[in-house]
């Protein structure tokens, strides 16, 4: 073969393994990537659309789309969006950009992880998309939007279809005022989809000192029986998991993590290992969120 050719090709195949970010790993090395999945799948941005190959550790962080960047589990919040998609309209799409249907609603995404390909998608699917965040120091955002500050909620009584408020509440002394004002935000109808670590059985507050990697302290770490204060504010509230029955392999993870769901299990949507796997949801024991109506 031609030597320029060859280069060429080599080059190509340098490029497009980059692009998808293929890389070689073994579990020895790391012991986060699960034993659950095999090692050669391809997953697809159930955000932005894009097929790429499972090549980082299966955690709820990880497994970023080469895209659009967003990691596993952004991927299950917008599961839940892609779910509500179909509970109103009947229409099961695959992923967020180009769902018509989302272009009457007004968005507001607490504290997003800030990308421009991301940020564009929102733009164009969504009728009106703002990101907020608590002192603009963190993150980059649209406006700044303490969930504690009464002043800066005033300014949007019943005003987001959708609020998307991920990793944020535990950074909140006050989160159950949190919560009254994300549902005074919330239009009549409108859906919250809260994550939190979920790393109790247990709802249990830090009395010690704890970080995030971010500097952000953390005053609480969650359990599932975060429904029982949801119920509080919204009509309905739900938790969704990727599996309710496996066994917890994370070692940050409490062993009584899913006690309160088994008791509860009305209350619990179930993704499934299928489509986790396909979507990239990340380890079953950190794939979990809320959804709560107004
Ligand atoms: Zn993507």
């Amino acid at each position: 073969m031609n030597i320029r050719l060859r280069r060429a090709i080599r080059l190509f195949l340098q490029r497009a393994v980059g692009r998808y970010g293929y890389h070689l790993y073994h579990e020895s090395v790391n012991p986060l990537i699960s034993w659950d999945y095999p090692q050669k799948e391809w997953i697809i941005c159930n955000f932005c659309g894009t097929v790429f190959h499972r090549a980082s550790v299966n955690h709820s962080e990880f497994l970023a789309c080469p895209n659009c960047d967003a990691i596993a589990r952004e991927r299950v919040a917008y599961q839940c969006i892609l779910n509500e998609i179909y509970r109103r309209f009947g229409v099961a799409r695959l992923f967020i950009g180009q769902s018509n249907e989302l272009s009457q609603w007004k968005m507001l995404e607490c504290s997003p992880r800030h990308n421009d390909t991301r940020r564009k998608i929102y733009q164009d699917t969504f009728g009106h998309y703002l990101a907020s965040d608590f002192d603009l120091r963190t993150h980059r955002a649209d406006i700044k939007i303490d969930l504690t500050n009464q002043d800066d909620i005033s300014q949007f009584p019943e005003a987001f279809d959708l609020i998307l408020c991920s990793h944020v509440l535990e950074h909140i002394p006050d989160y159950k005022q949190a919560l009254q004002n994300l549902h005074f935000m919330l239009a009549p109808g409108g859906l919250l989809i809260l994550q939190v670590p979920l790393l109790e059985g247990e709802y249990t507050p830090v009395t010690w000192e704890e970080f995030h990697a971010d500097n952000t302290p953390v005053f609480h770490r969650f359990s599932f029986d975060l429904l029982l204060d949801l119920d509080s504010f919204f009509s309905q509230a739900t938790a969704v998991v990727g599996r309710l029955k496996f066994r917890i392999r994370s070692p940050e993870i409490a062993k009584n993590k899913y006690d309160f769901l088994n008791k509860n299990q009305e209350r619990c949507l179930i993704l499934g290992a299928q489509l986790s796997r396909y979507y990239g949801l990340g380890a079953p024991d950190l794939c979990d969120a809320f959804i709560a109506y107004k």
